[in-house]
């Protein structure tokens, strides 16, 4: 595959754009596979990607019922950070955002990642004393975080209002080099690098069942027919307790829409990300000018990719208290995904009680920025049965009461 480079964007200007080739094929599914994952969403793309990157397994499919990226991955609001507080959360998610500086040169695509930095608003005194606590367990992790005061969070976001009618801003979990990335982009660029290492990409290919033999996978039956393999993944998000199902296991995730929604597009006005976790709320500035406006889960479980009038009520009411000047924005348009969620808050990267198929789920509102970690870690368990970045976050653990809770973590604030 042709390098995308400066002197290829001159070259193709200068012949009217005809050489540009297909950023990835679309072949039909072959006979059988060393590994199949499911779900062309982030999650499933970097794990192909670093099966064949790191582990030289290249005979992969990767399997999607709609279009690559099409899942949460395209619908979620993009924010990158590790200011986790457990030390296997700030592990994963560390190494992700690690990944996340050098990814556009990696891949050789611009997901034009943007350090702009996030923080989250303390708004009350149990905020304040939590997020000091997590500033200095980020600290013996080797995250880079800080508590800054209400002073510096006005100097970083001049447009807030430190006086809210409920809840004053008493200052902020700060991390400088979090921020954001281009969703699609992300999933487009695995998606150009696995074709390039010879996987197949298969969209529109619903898996339909799970085959196994005497305990052990054997291959999947799909809307483009039988399909084998020795190995398999499932990613699929949302939809992770109907292939669990069909494999023959249970998962301890519920599925629940979550919404966001944009503005029209105004002048630059906001540089970093704000998260208001009290006020049920966070908001952004994309590059196209767009505020993206995000708030809690839907209170009841379901597997809608809509959005709702109610929902734009209650966020938007929650932020005005924080950014008066929004109160005369017009609302461009909301969306809706189906996110995963455990009673700890944290994912699941396992095998399974079935040989050879391993589980990658429970990203819940927060997996967009774990995709390069989720991937470089998941691909390692896949590979060769045992990976230090996801040994934390089997499916024993529910047993055996070894949770992580990440509840505050994940519970609003993306
Ligand atoms: C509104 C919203 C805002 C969010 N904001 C953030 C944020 O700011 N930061 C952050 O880190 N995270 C955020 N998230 C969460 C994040 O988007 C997800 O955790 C992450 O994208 C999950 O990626 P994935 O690859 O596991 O799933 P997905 O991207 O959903 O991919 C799973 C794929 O599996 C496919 N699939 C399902 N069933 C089958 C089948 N039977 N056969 C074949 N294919 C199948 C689906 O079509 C889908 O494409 C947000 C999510 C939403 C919905």
């Amino acid at each position: 595959m042709r390098r995308y480079s400066a002197f290829a964007i001159a070259r193709e200007a200068a012949r009217y754009h005809s050489g540009w080739e297909r950023a990835w094929a679309s072949p039909d599914p072959k006979k059988k596979y060393d590994v199949i994952i499911i779900g062309a969403g982030g999650h499933g793309l970097a794990t192909a990607y670093y099966l064949g990157k790191n582990h030289g397994i290249t005979n992969v499919a990767i399997i999607e019922k709609g279009w690559l990226g099409g899942g949460n991955t395209g619908r979620n609001t993009t924010i990158i950070r590790s200011n986790y507080l457990q030390d296997p959360s700030a592990a994963i998610y560390e190494k992700a955002r690690s990944l996340y500086e050098t990814m556009s040169q990696d891949l050789n695509f611009n997901v034009m990642f943007s350090p702009r930095g996030v923080m989250m608003l303390a708004q009350t005194q149990h905020e304040v004393r939590g997020y000091e606590r997590t500033a200095h367990a980020n600290a013996l992790q080797g995250v880079t975080t800080e508590f800054i005061s209400p002073t510096r969070v006005k100097e970083l976001v001049p447009i807030i209002n430190l006086d809210g009618p409920r809840y004053p801003v008493l200052g902020a979990l700060w991390q400088a080099r979090a921020g954001t990335a281009r969703h699609d982009a992300v999933a487009w660029g695995y998606a150009r690098a696995c074709s390039d290492m010879g996987m197949d990409v298969i969209q529109k290919c619903e898996v339909t069942g799970v085959r196994n033999e005497g305990g052990k996978v054997v291959g999947v039956t799909t809307t483009k027919g039988q399909i084998d393999c020795d190995k398999l993944g499932i990613v699929v998000a949302g939809h992770c307790g109907d292939l669990a199902g069909q494999a023959g296991f249970r998962l301890p995730v519920e599925s629940v829409p979550l919404q966001a929604l944009v503005s029209e597009p105004i002048k630059p006005c906001m540089d970093v990300v704000v998260m208001a976790n009290t006020v049920h709320g966070y908001m952004s500035q994309s590059d196209k000018g767009e505020m993206v406006i995000g708030g809690g889960t839907d209170g009841h479980n379901g597997f809608t990719q809509r959005g709702s009038f109610h929902h734009i009520e209650e966020t938007v009411r929650a932020l005005v208290e924080t950014f008066p000047m929004i109160a005369r924005l017009k609302m461009l348009r909301q969306w809706g995904g189906i996110v995963d969620v455990t009673g700890d808050r944290s994912p699941i990267l396992s095998k399974t009680p079935v040989e050879s198929i391993f589980i990658n789920c429970g990203w819940g509102t927060g997996g967009f920025k774990s995709i390069p970690g989720s991937g470089f870690g998941f691909a390692e368990l896949m590979a060769t049965g045992y990976s230090p970045l996801t040994e934390a976050f089997n499916l024993d653990r529910f047993k055996e009461g070894r949770f992580i809770d990440e509840s505050v973590a994940a519970g609003v604030a993306h």
